[in-house]
């Protein structure tokens, strides 16, 4: 007979999706616990991406990204404004060149299909907006922002932490389902194995989410495994310092990135990237390749006047885990409540690549408001 669980609902990742999942929770009356194998929140991922608040323009007006991007984008302006957390609603630019014409049409008429509202700038409108750039034509969409992601994670925590149970550097290494309760392993610090037996799973380990669901539901998991795209970024010197008052991206890529952009944060810092690489499972190395600072200056100074080769330094990066339903152009959100798969109680979160920070909150609304109520717990 299986022993009675410790907790209604067990997390596996505090990334910023586990936190929001958390935070979500913590309005209901459920008994939670949130593992994390890093000795804090938000240290994968969360802490290695562009953030962006993203309006959902690269996105396939059918897909899951799309939806929570579009109902995350709401919620995060929301939620910032009610914890005091900084954020910039600047807009953002997408610029082309001349020889981009068609691209640059059909990423129009995508705007428009999906009712995004834009306007398009001719080359000098563009410089007055950002004296520093060069584009025959961009695109203007105002509901773009950036967000300091770290203070976003802490007042998610903050909120979560006086209801959930968070246990860092806790890696969940085994998890079998017996009769009506998962059985968890987790592996300490210490190396110590401690089991848990909890009623419900919800799987939100981002770069190994795929591999946690394997393990519990092997064959039953039918879905292709992830692949992985570092993507680095270059900072630029001081003197670039609160150059750009916006976002500033080339036009979307064939290949599922977003293009490397100008990004900022709130101490007005620049920085350009991400690029996008393939690489394998396992051991992601985060150092960023020097050698590539010419393909990023190659590429960046196309669109910013006056840039110098020196200007660049290597600065940080983080893997994109995603997941390719069909073909590698387009990858999609996988979240799914597997008891059609023969496993009740356990959510699974996986391919949570971006726009994953913007769409956060609504991700866990989706997961605490609609998955959870229809479980039996
Ligand atoms: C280069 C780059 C740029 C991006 N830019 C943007 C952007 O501008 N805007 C945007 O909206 N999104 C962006 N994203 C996407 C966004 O960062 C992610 O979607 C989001 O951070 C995913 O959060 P997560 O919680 O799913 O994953 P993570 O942050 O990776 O969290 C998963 C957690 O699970 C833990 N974990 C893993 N395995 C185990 C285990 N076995 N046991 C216990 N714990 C475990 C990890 O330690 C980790 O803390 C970007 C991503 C990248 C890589």
């Amino acid at each position: 007979m299986s022993k009675k669980p410790e907790f209604d609902v067990t997390v596996i990742g505090a990334g910023v999706v586990g936190l929001s999942i958390a935070h979500y929770l913590s309005k209901t009356k459920l008994s939670v616990l949130v593992i994390d194998s890093e000795d804090n929140f938000g240290k994968v991922t969360s802490s290695r991406n562009s953030e962006v608040i993203h309006s959902g323009i690269f996105n396939p007006q059918n897909s899951l990204k799309y939806q929570l991007c579009q109902r995350g984008n709401e919620l995060i302006y929301k939620f910032c404004d009610e914890n005091k957390i900084w954020y910039k609603n600047c807009g953002k630019i997408v610029v082309s060149k001349e020889r981009e014409i068609d691209n640059f049409n059909s990423f129009t008429e995508s705007l428009i299909k999906k009712g995004i509202e834009f306007d398009v700038l001719t080359s000098e409108q563009s410089s007055k907006m950002e004296q520093h750039i060069i584009s025959d034509k961009s695109i203007y969409i105002e509901s773009s922002g950036v967000i300091d992601s770290h203070d976003y994670m802490n007042h998610l925590f903050r909120i979560a932490s006086d209801y959930c149970t968070f246990i860092f550097q806790s890696n969940a290494i085994e998890i079998k389902k017996r009769k009506d309760v998962y059985e968890l392993q987790i592996q300490r610090k210490n190396k110590e194995i401690e089991t848990i037996n909890t009623s419900s799973i919800i799987n939100c380990a981002g770069l190994n989410s795929y591999t946690i669901a394997k393990k519990i539901m092997n064959q039953n998991l039918k879905i292709p495994s992830l692949k992985f795209y570092k993507g680095s970024y270059f900072a630029l010197s001081s003197k670039w310092r609160n150059s750009f008052n916006r976002l500033v991206y080339s036009l979307p890529q064939p290949d599922d990135s977003l293009g490397i952009h100008i990004s900022f944060d709130s101490t007005g810092r620049t920085k350009i990237g991400p690029d996008y690489e393939k690489v394998e499972a396992n051991n992601f190395d985060y150092t960023v390749n020097e050698n590539s600072q010419s393909k990023f200056f190659d590429s960046a100074k196309d669109y910013i006047k006056d840039l110098q080769f020196d200007d660049l330094t290597p600065d940080y990066s983080g893997v994109r885990p995603k997941l390719f339903f069909t073909n590698d152009n387009f990858s999609e959100f996988y979240i799914n409540e597997e008891n059609k798969n023969g496993f009740p109680n356990l959510i699974n979160l996986i391919g949570i690549d971006s726009p994953g920070l913007t769409a956060s909150l609504a991700i866990g609304e989706l997961v605490v408001q609609t998955m959870i109520p229809k479980m039996n717990l």
